[in-house]
């Protein structure tokens, strides 16, 4: 589902301010080689870059912006957009659970794949385990007896 036309502008001037890959204590321990700024409902942007480290302790440019916001006790995301070298790119798999977890509102979340291309979070991440664990609370069942049965009790008392 393609969602706009272009990215806030507020958000490409943060990541393409944050862009830039610099080296820690070994030159192949790097950060910022991926920026990542989102927008949300009261109109703030949150920003972050990523860290590229050994031994799996590095995270994402999203991850670190999702940080960011969450800093401010907000947690719903109306756009968000990482930027690397060579153009615009996708979260990862991991980036996107994690912005299903911090709030199931943000299956509507605006996704930047490309500079000409949003799609929703939920269309990203579909069948989340979230929407799963929902269907087996018990309102829902009560939902799929109760609906079918209303009418067919107004029927008997004709
Ligand atoms: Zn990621």
């Amino acid at each position: 589902m393609r969602l706009e036309q272009m990215v806030d502008k507020r958000l490409m001037q943060e990541v393409s301010r944050l862009l830039g890959q610099f080296s820690l204590s070994r030159d192949w321990l790097t950060a910022g080689s991926v920026s990542a700024a989102l927008l949300t409902p009261s109109g703030h942007v949150y920003s972050g870059i990523c860290l590229d480290l050994a031994c799996g302790i590095g995270f994402c440019a999203e991850h670190a912006a999702i940080a960011d916001m969450l800093k401010a006790r907000e947690t719903v995301i109306e756009s968000i957009v990482a930027l690397r070298a060579d153009g615009i790119v996708p979260p990862c798999g991991r980036c996107r659970e994690l912005m299903m977890q911090v709030d199931r509102a943000n299956r509507h979340t605006c996704v930047w794949v490309s500079d000409s291309q949003a799609i929703a979070l939920g269309d990203l991440l579909p069948q989340s385990w979230m929407e799963w664990e929902q269907c087996r609370h018990p309102q829902w069942i009560s939902i799929f007896f109760i609906v079918p049965i209303e009418p067919l009790a107004k029927g008997f008392q004709r």
